[in-house]
């Protein structure tokens, strides 16, 4: 059979039923949280799932990030002395563990190499994502392989997300779910959108301009700030996910974890995307089964 036979037919496949035991598996990317920042919000909650670890993410922004992420590689923690292939093998079998299913390995998503499908169609589970990030937007192709793809009618709403979550009785579920607080401008859901800090180009807004100099970059103080708001979503979606870690059915696997960091005006950088540094890949990194 030929890869493209082999694709269609499993698009076009019946779902099947799922293995027996299978555990519900629980994404959470909480957007552009930075590893210190995790340490210096400190989030108890996490600390339910293991240890948190650091880690590196694969790329400096939100979308090859997801796709990454999708594929089911998770963010590494640059092993050295390995071969990529091998990491790859060694990561994925983890899989069997994370999902209670034997015999997980990367050749098993061939050919479409993306979780999504390999769940629905071969594994036959109810696949979900709820985003925040409008660049993740489900017309995206990030949605190939989802029963269901939400975008939140806000950014900033993880409690919104849990109080939308829905989980099939009649088989397991994978959930993803892209988190906003954390991303900039770092709002809760009650607070004033006339308070949140402003730059040119995310909101449409120019936070104040130089004339022909462009948009100015924010002061050391500004920055400052912007780090400690950061801190502060963090530890508020921490209570979230407590909510989140309450509510979710017997046998859930969740991990949560960041899609890229956050320069706060380190090597005069601000934010994520274009830049190379340490802190723009550097993310949290926790996992572990809730019941
Ligand atoms: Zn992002």
């Amino acid at each position: 059979m030929t890869i493209d036979a082999k694709s269609r037919q499993v698009r076009t496949a019946p779902r099947p039923d799922p293995p027996a035991g299978a555990r519900h598996l629980v994404i959470v990317i909480l957007d552009s949280l930075r590893f210190d920042s995790w340490a210096a919000a400190r989030m108890p909650t996490l600390g339910r799932l293991g240890a948190v670890e650091r880690r590196w993410s694969y790329a400096s922004w939100t979308a090859p990030s997801h796709y990454n992420l999708l594929m089911g590689l998770l963010p590494h923690a640059s092993p050295a002395h390995v071969h990529a292939s091998e990491h790859y093998k060694q990561d994925f079998a983890r899989y069997s563990e994370r999902l209670g299913v034997p015999g997980m390995e990367f050749a098993r998503l061939l050919p479409d190499l993306y979780l999504p499908l390999f769940l629905r169609n071969v594994l036959g589970y109810y696949t979900a994502a709820m985003v925040s990030m409008p660049v993740l937007n489900p017309a995206t192709p990030l949605n190939c392989g989802f029963d269901r793809y939400e975008l939140m009618p806000v950014h900033n709403d993880m409690a919104e997300m849990v109080a939308r979550l829905d989980f099939p009785p009649d088989r397991p579920s994978l959930q993803l779910l892209n988190v906003g607080e954390t991303h900039y401008p770092y709002a809760l859901p009650g607070d004033d959108p006339a308070e949140w800090p402003r730059i040119s180009g995310v909101h449409g807004a120019l936070r104040r301009l130089d004339e022909a100099a462009g948009p100015a970059l924010f002061t050391e103080s500004e920055l400052s700030q912007l780090r400690a708001r950061q801190i502060r979503a963090a530890s508020y979606v921490d209570q979230v996910i407590g909510q989140l870690l309450d509510v979710v059915p017997r046998r859930t696997w969740v991990i949560v974890t960041a899609d890229h960091g956050e320069l706060f005006g380190e090597a005069g950088y601000f934010g994520h995307g274009p830049i190379v540094h340490e802190k723009v890949f550097e993310v949290p990194f926790v996992e572990g089964p809730v019941r």
